[in-house]
Parts: structure tokens; C-alpha cells; sequence
């Protein structure tokens, strides 16, 4: 029954782990915390719900931006799907109040603060909400990295509501503090907990410890340059977002800076050129990330060491959403340590000056202090990271965890320049079809194309395209003529007639810039199966 709605709405064939149970529990009634890691499909947790309960669902969701390409990619899917906040215009919002009040809408996606704006805190407590559903719930505890104000009222809009919805709570962050916060700021009834596996096995994680500025410099320039896709480097200050992206820059990366130092419709266009692939590379401090739905990240690096485990892990985490291997870099320096023990003492005198009385202060800062200290010892120590991840989240398969990843610096015995990205284009890792490459296939045989296959996974087109790529290769059946023109084919032979096609990189460079890489791959492909 549910498998056959995931198929229906969706066209997911199967349910990610963790995914079901979560999803039962919901729509039998209980309240729940769902803990997964990011790109885990929480999303899914709360949508198919949605569309199964007959009256309102309300998202609460902390980003605008996260709204939006949510519910693109729900109306993509034919669900009725909306979002009001203050981007909207009054008429239009009316409109779509209008819509939620008929009952034509499904799922309604709002910002915190939007429930108690004078306009539609009266429209939201008479509506009738089946469930709610907190996304990024860590936000309502002081003890999580992104503590929001706007998140402890949510309870006390949902007491103004004539019936309580059934509530669920989603985050990537597992501290038990933060779990307990949640339960009780959001005063969730005897929730159901799930707590998922908080391993991600196509990423890698590799760290360079003690690098002087000038190497993590260097070395940021020659993991991009050794990398394709996009990426995000992640700095811990906004002045040196701008170095960074300044340095990339003067050495040939499509790169941008990124912080919360800029204006907000300047932020908003690089976010946006960014989400499009316009340039590649984006520099940020951790103004950048949280709702950023970019699934086809391949590399985190950090130009500097997080204050915490968990922030690190959900930064890192924003690789590889779409399953396919990714890399997660820490470039570290023995003065990060003592940035953060900055940042906690300037943070402590804050606390005393808004009225925390010196225990209550140092009881948050003990905690951080702590957390600093588990941080550094991820970044220095010889021990398998994934295993010291698992351990920290207090997941259930860190104990039978064998230290042996084959997917971390320290268990693949990572040096400089030993592993080189294989970006496929040479054919080496060709040859074997992974399951999201047969999802791909299944839903560009029923038709679809390949922008809304992209858009219906979460996935960037060149990555969709690459799927269609290694099925051709490993033989698949695939009409090469709908998806390069006769043309633009005829141009790809004479370039290979010409520079041969052992590489595709001179083959692209004699071409035309609208014909990609994938298009070559395709057409070189149909050559050699027809030799
Ligand atoms: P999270 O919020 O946990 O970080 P998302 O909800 O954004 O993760 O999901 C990450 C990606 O996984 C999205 O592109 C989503 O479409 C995809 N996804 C989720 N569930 C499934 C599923 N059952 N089968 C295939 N893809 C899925
Ligand atoms: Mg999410």
C-alpha cells in the first residue's frame, strides 16, 4: 500500500532504509523524531504522509529557498503543493490561502516566524491540519549549532489549532541533548524515535592535518583542479571567503565567495547561479548550506576545522545527496583550535551581558569546549574516521564497526597525489550499472525527459545524462538520435575524425560550447559499438 503510493507520486521503487518505518509510524497516528543523515530522504518522510492524509499538511521549514525548490519538485510530481512567506506578494498569498482553505492543497510549506505574522497567524490556527512536520528540528535547541528563537513558538501555535495535528520532528543532528530538546520544546506525545544509520557510503573522507595558509591554499587549488563537478569550500570567516575565492580565481576557477556579510539579493543570485551549475566552485562560511538542495555536490572541502563533530558532518554531508561518490576534505591547522576557544570566550561574555548567570554560561561553554576537543581529535588522530563519525552520533553500527572503512584517509592509507579522481572520461570505472543508474534508465524509458528526470531526483541534468552515458556504454539499448541531434552528431564525428577520440577533451574543445562532454561520450560510445 504505501510501496504502491511511493510508486504513484513519486515513481521511487523502493523506500531508502529507515524511510518506512518512519513513514508508518506517521500515518498510524504517533507522534515521531525521525534522525537521519543528510541526503537520507527525510524529505520523503513527511510528503508521502501528505498525500495519503486527507486534510492539511504543514511543513515547517526554515529557508525560502528550501521552499521553493521543494515544492517545484512536488508540483513536478503533480502534487498539490504550496509555500507563503514574505517573498509573496499579498494578492498572490491570498490566492493561495484561498487554495488551502478549499482543501485543493495538500501541503503547505511555511517559514517559523511566518506563523505568527499578524497577516496568517488567524488564517493558520482555523485551518484543519492533519499533521505538521518540523524540518531541520535541531534549530529549536539552544544545544544544536543553528539554534533558532523563531522554532520554540511553533508549540504554542500549534495549541491555538481546534485539533491537534500529529506532529514529527526531522533532523540530520543525533546528540541525545538535541533529540531530548526537540521533545520536549516541540512537546511531541510519546513520540516514536528512529534513529538511522548515520553512515554514508559514497563518501570519502580525507584529512590534512597541520597545513601553514599557503598549502591550504595550494591544496584547494589542486583538489578542484583533480576533481570534476561542483563543490563548496567552506572558510571560517567571510574575509577569507573572499581570499580564497580571490586566489581560485586568479588561477582559472569559475568561483564565487558566499557569506552572510553580503546583501541578501546578492547572496540570493549567487546561490541561484550556483544551484544552476553557472560556475562550479562557491566559497562560503556556514552562512551557506542549511536548505541548499544542490544533490550533485562531489566535494566539501574545509579551509579550516569546524567547532563541532555534528557541524562538520552535516557541512560535510551536503556531498553527494544523490548517492554517488562524493569527497568530504578537512584541511587543518593547529590555529582553528584556538579560533573556536575565540570564539566560545567571546560567546561566554556575550551570555553574561544578556543576564545567563556565570553557571548556566559555563555549563554552555563546558559543552563546547567538549565538543572542540572531540573535533580535534577527528582531525589529528590515525583512526578510522567514518568509525570515530559513527561513534559520535552514537549509532547503533559503530560498536560491530570493524575500523576498516576502505573509504577514509587513514584506511585507505590516502597520501598527496596518490589518488587521483577518475572522472570516468579515460573509461576506467565504466563497464557496471549502479541502481540509481537503472533508475534513471527506468524513467527515461516511461518517457520522461531528461530535465524532469533531474528535477524528479533531485539531480543535475549533466549527472542524469552521465546515467544514460554508462548504460550505453555497458551495452544498454538507448535511441542516440533523441538525445543528440543529427547535427550536432555530424559535428562530433568530423571532431574525432580530426583530433581522434582517445580523449574527449581536445574532441571538446574544437567543438562548439553547447555540445557537452556528455553528448561526446554518447557519440564516441555509438563508435565503438559499431565497430
Ligand atoms: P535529507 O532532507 O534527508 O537531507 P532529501 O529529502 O533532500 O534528504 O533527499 C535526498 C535525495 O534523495 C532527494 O534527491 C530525493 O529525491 C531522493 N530520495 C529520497 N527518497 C528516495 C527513494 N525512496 N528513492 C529514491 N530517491 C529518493
Ligand atoms: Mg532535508
Amino acid at each position: 500500500m504505501l510501496e504502491k503510493n511511493l510508486e504513484k507520486y513519486f515513481n521511487f521503487n523502493g523506500f531508502r532504509p529507515g524511510q518506512k518505518e518512519i513513514v508508518e509510524a506517521i500515518t498510524s497516528g504517533r507522534d515521531t523524531v525521525a534522525l537521519m543523515p543528510t541526503g537520507g530522504g527525510k524529505s520523503l518522510c513527511y510528503q508521502l504522509p501528505a498525500v495519503i492524509f486527507e486534510n492539511l499538511t504543514v511543513v515547517v521549514s526554515p529557508l525560502i529557498a528550501l521552499m521553493k525548490d521543494q515544492v517545484d519538485a512536488m508540483r513536478a510530481r503533480n502534487i498539490p503543493a504550496t509555500f507563503i512567506n514574505s517573498s509573496i506578494p499579498p494578492a498572490e498569498a491570498g490566492r493561495r490561502i484561498a487554495g488551502i482553505k478549499s482543501g485543493e492543497t495538500k501541503i503547505l510549506y511555511v517559514a517559523p516566524e511566518r506563523l505568527a505574522a499578524p497577516s496568517f497567524a488567524p488564517v493558520f490556527s482555523g485551518l484543519n491540519i492533519d499533521f505538521l512536520a518540523v524540518d531541520e528540528a535541531h534549530c529549536v535547541s539552544q544545544w544544536g549549532h543553528d539554534f533558532r528563537p523563531d522554532y520554540l513558538n511553533i508549540r504554542s501555535h500549534i495549541k491555538l489549532l481546534k485539533k491537534r495535528p500529529i506532529v514529527a520532528a526531522f533532523t540530520a543532528t543525533a546528540t541525545p541533548e538535541v533529540k531530548d530538546d526537540i521533545i520536549t520544546r516541540l512537546e511531541l506525545r510519546d513520540p516514536e524515535v528512529f534513529i538511522r544509520g548515520f553512515d554514508r557510503p559514497n563518501l570519502k573522507f580525507l584529512v590534512q592535518k597541520d597545513l601553514k595558509t599557503k598549502e591550504r591554499y595550494a591544496e584547494i587549488l589542486r583538489i578542484i583542479k583533480s576533481l570534476s563537478g561542483s563543490g563548496v569550500v567552506y572558510a571560517l570567516t567571510r574575509k577569507e571567503t573572499e581570499i580564497i575565492a580571490g586566489y581560485l580565481r586568479e588561477n582559472g576557477v569559475k568561483t564565487s565567495a558566499y557569506h552572510a556579510g553580503m546583501a541578501p539579493a546578492m547572496r540570493e543570485k549567487i546561490q541561484n547561479d550556483f544551484m544552476e551549475d553557472k560556475f562550479r566552485v562557491i566559497v562560503a562560511t556556514i552562512a551557506f548550506g542549511m536548505g541548499v538542495d544542490k544533490s550533485d555536490i562531489r566535494y566539501v572541502i574545509h579551509a579550516g576545522m569546524p567547532g563541532s563533530l555534528e557541524g562538520y558532518y552535516q557541512e560535510a554531508g551536503r556531498a553527494g545527496r544523490d548517492g554517488e561518490k562524493a569527497y568530504c576534505v578537512l584541511l587543518h591547522s593547529k590555529k582553528d583550535t584556538n579560533t573556536h576557544k575565540f570564539f566560545i570566550r567571546m560567546n561566554d561574555d556575550e551570555m553574561r551581558k544578556q543576564g545567563k548567570s556565570w553557571l548556566e554560561a559555563r555549563k554552555i561553554s563546558g559543552i563546547k569546549y567538549d565538543r572542540l576537543e572531540r573535533m580535534e581529535e577527528y582531525a589529528v588522530s590515525r583512526k578510522c574516521r567514518r568509525k570515530m563519525i559513527l561513534e559520535y552520533f552514537s549509532d547503533p553500527e559503530a560498536k560491530s564497526h570493524s575500523g576498516n572503512c576502505k573509504g577514509c584517509d587513514v584506511c585507505l592509507n590516502w597520501k598527496r597525489d596518490t589518488e587521483k579522481h577518475k572522472n570516468g572520461q579515460n573509461g576506467t570505472e565504466r563497464g557496471f550499472i549502479t541502481a540509481t543508474v537503472k533508475e534513471t534508465v527506468r524513467l527515461y524509458q516511461q518517457d520522461y525527459d531528461i530535465f524532469r528526470i533531474a528535477k524528479m531526483r533531485g539531480l543535475g541534468v549533466s549527472t542524469v545524462m552521465n546515467h544514460l552515458v554508462d548504460w550505453y556504454e555497458a551495452g544498454g539499448e538507448l535511441e542516440i538520435d533523441n538525445l543528440v541531434s543529427p547535427l550536432e552528431q555530424s559535428q562530433i564525428l568530423e571532431a574525432i575524425a580530426k583530433v581522434g577520440m582517445q580523449k574527449l577533451g581536445p574532441i571538446k574543445q574544437i567543438l562548439p560550447e553547447e555540445i557537452s562532454y556528455e553528448k561526446i561520450k554518447l557519440v564516441t560510445a555509438k563508435v565503438r559499438r559499431g565497430r
